[in-house]
């Protein structure tokens, strides 16, 4: 990953809510995908309020406007590969009440904020990022995982 690029790829847990009505805003038939939409007042407008009407009610004043617009704007460049993995986590996000690492509290070490996919069968033996071979976990523990096998790991 290039270190030029890598900033904006780094989503915490905390932002999940937002990237969750991000999703919704880039499924929405109104929605025009294009530069000058955020740039002209208008069209800023329009995303913010539809943002604001797409994020949970607790989350409403969560985040600043500057913080909603350059997380649109970070989420429209995401390539191919990135995007798939940002749906990915939003749909594990999905199925949880509550966001959080998949090994938090299963090992001895505490978490970092940096939202990251694991994959169950690591990429070393071909496990691919799908919704099956994946869970949901820190940047930390996914480092300090590597290749262990989950169940390995666990027992730390
Ligand atoms: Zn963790």
């Amino acid at each position: 990953m290039a270190k030029r690029s890598s900033k904006r790829l780094i989503i915490t847990f905390d932002d999940l809510p937002l990237q969750e009505a991000i999703r919704k805003l880039f499924e929405d038939s109104e929605f025009v995908r294009t530069e000058s939409l955020l740039i002209e007042e208008e069209g800023r407008e329009w995303v913010l309020q539809k943002i604001i009407a797409n994020l949970p009610r607790e989350c409403i004043g969560k985040y600043r406007f500057e913080r909603i617009l350059l997380s649109v704007n970070q989420f429209r460049k995401l390539n191919r590969e990135h995007l798939k993995k940002r749906l990915i986590i939003l749909e594990h996000a999905r199925k949880m009440t509550v966001s959080e690492c998949f090994y938090r509290n299963k090992i001895g070490t505490e978490c970092s904020s940096e939202v990251d996919l694991d994959r169950v069968k690591p990429g070393k033996r071909g496990g691919e990022y799908t919704v099956e071979n994946t869970v949901l976990s820190c940047s930390k523990h996914n480092r300090q995982r590597g290749c262990k096998e989950v169940v390995e790991f666990w027992r730390q």
